[in-house]
């Protein structure tokens, strides 16, 4: 027998709807490109993006065809956001911090038919654009008076755009289970791979990670994401905020501990959510300039480890709680958050902090495990550590156009590798991914090799992740010069340029007589890692 209650399907607009319905004058305010603020409110974001899909379909956009955004976190891209996923399109955020060529691979690879750019990166679409057939227009997301004069076909400008069209849009009620957004990860070797969320694990995420236990947000916090929007789509935050209808502020392109500072203080942010790297920029700029975060209560760090030093800094110095969480663009993000239960608060401080630096525990939607080499449940004793597998209502089940299925008996494998105690409490020991991860974004160890590789007199290469202390990693090139063969720190690098984005490139490159490998022929990692033991970055 079925229950008797009302279906509704859990779709992207209906967040936006209920934002304008129920917090129709709670602001969005964006640095822009330019540097100015915007501000305006829920309910100008929901007539805007209305007027947004209406354009779509004139540009002869149809439901789940792919329409790719270029764009800082701030109000147009929010609007893009409910547009297409609204109008039953798939919102495919592309990175552009990615080498252009990766770009270029990645838009062809979704068959993006209209691209959304931001001024910032008019140069980047100029240099793809001719390797992007898929792309029937380029919209830059700018007003006429800022129209760039770009050498690119079909270039079209957003404002005239929405000024041409009527804010009268009845948002389709989609199945559920259509996809809303897609997002390449490039955590992997090889290319990289698409995720493609559906509307309801968008939506499954969006109410879970609202939870006290999860992100605790409300209608009377003042969101700032500073995740960019281009990374699993801003762990969720354009899409909890109008759930909760909190106000919401988007830092545009400054990312710099002073402006990001600025702007929190001037716009009373009390929550915000981003990588370890930009925690530690404000903390500086905090600490050289004697000032301190007023309205800021919570901030949450993942993407990375949190050092604890850095939790410990805006604790004490400047009553600022950190909560540590970790997730994936498999998981659209969330996977854990580190949140006390009820039986923790009897501890010592120091017995708390010794669990709120872990990386968390998952909220209700989410299961976690971890496994030995053959796939066997190890104890959640918080001692031993295996491969952590997950499964969950967004949690990633095939990449997109991949048939192979990723996953063990139903679980997904995460590539990370780490404890688990009796309450679910996750801690991140290692990786088994051979990637670096440096100030949030992937560097692929096995692409440095082989460019090393490529150099006449090298035998052979091996890229690895160092400890940094701003980036959290960055890429050590370690090297073994064919024999009789003279080349330089400077002639190694030398290769890099222009085939890799400027961050991937290695910081330094060490010489050695060999490189350890593993049974199997492959380069142990964790052998020459003990090797490098005492190598400091110069
Ligand atoms: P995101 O950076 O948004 O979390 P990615 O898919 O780019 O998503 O990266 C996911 C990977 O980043 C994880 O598998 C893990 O290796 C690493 N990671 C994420 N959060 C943490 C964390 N809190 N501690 C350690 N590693 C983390």
């Amino acid at each position: 027998m079925h229950g008797q209650m009302m279906t509704l399907p859990l779709i992207v607009s209906s967040l936006l709807e209920h934002a304008e319905r129920y917090h129709g004058d709670t602001e969005i305010v964006s640095r822009t490109v330019e540097g100015t603020l915007h501000r305006y409110t829920y309910a100008d974001a929901h007539r805007r993006a209305k007027k947004a899909a209406n354009a779509l379909k004139k540009l002869g956009v149809q439901q789940g065809d792919r329409v790719g955004t270029l764009a800082w976190n701030g109000y147009r891209h929010f609007e893009l956001y409910y547009a297409i996923s609204g109008m039953g399109a798939i919102t495919h955020t592309i990175n552009p911090r990615l080498f252009p060529e990766q770009i270029s691979w990645i838009a062809n690879d979704a068959e993006d038919g209209v691209v959304f750019f931001d001024l910032s990166f008019a140069s980047l679409v100029e240099s793809i654009a001719a390797h992007c057939p898929s792309v029937k227009y380029w919209v830059a997301m700018t007003a006429p008076a800022h129209m760039p004069a770009l050498s690119i076909p079909n270039l079209l400008c957003y404002e005239d755009l929405l000024a041409e069209e009527s804010d009268d849009f009845a948002w389709p009620q989609l199945d559920e289970n259509d996809a809303a957004a897609l997002c390449y990860t490039s955590g992997t070797t090889g290319n990289p791979k698409g995720v493609l969320y559906s509307h309801r694990s968008t939506l499954l995420h969006a109410l879970s990670s609202s939870l006290p236990d999860a992100l605790a947000l409300s209608g009377r916090d003042v969101i700032s994401p500073v995740v960019p929007m281009f990374h699993v789509n801003a762990w969720g935050l354009p899409y909890s905020a109008p759930l909760v209808g909190a106000k919401l502020v988007f830092p545009g392109a400054a990312l710099d501990g002073e402006s990001v500072f600025e702007l929190f203080e001037n716009e009373g942010v009390t929550f915000s959510a981003g990588v370890p790297t930009v925690w530690l920029a404000v903390l500086q700029y905090m600490q050289k300039s004697g000032s301190a975060l007023s309205s800021v209560k919570r901030m949450v760090v993942g993407g990375a480890a949190c050092p604890p030093a850095l939790m410990k800094a805006y604790e004490k110095d400047f009553g600022i709680k950190i909560q540590h969480a970790w997730g994936m663009t498999e998981m659209s993000p969330m996977g854990t958050v580190s949140t006390l239960k009820e039986s923790h608060l009897k501890l010592s401080e120091e017995a708390r902090f010794a669990i709120e630096v872990k990386q968390g525990r998952p909220p209700f939607g989410i299961d976690l495990k971890i496994v030995d080499d053959d796939g066997n449940a190890l104890p959640r004793d918080g001692k031993t550590s295996g491969a952590l597998l997950v499964r969950g209502h967004w949690v990633l089940n095939q990449y997109f156009r991949k048939d192979d299925s990723p996953l063990l008996d139903g679980w997904f494998p995460t590539g990370d590798v780490a404890t688990l105690d009796q309450d679910g409490f996750m801690q991140i020991t290692d990786r088994s991914k051979d990637v670096i991860k440096s100030g949030g974004e992937w560097i692929s160890s096995i692409e440095l090799e082989n460019i090393a590789m490529g150099h006449p007199a090298v035998a052979e290469a091996a890229a690895l992740g160092m400890a940094h202390p701003k980036w959290d990693e960055r890429p050590l090139l370690v090297v073994v010069k064919k024999v009789d063969q003279g080349v330089s720190r400077e002639d190694i690098l030398a290769q890099y340029p222009g085939k890799v984005a400027k961050f991937c490139i290695p910081d330094d490159v060490v010489f050695v007589d060999e490189i350890p490998h593993t049974a199997t022929g492959k380069i142990s990692k964790v052998q020459l890692r003990e090797q490098l033991r005492e190598y400091r970055w110069p």
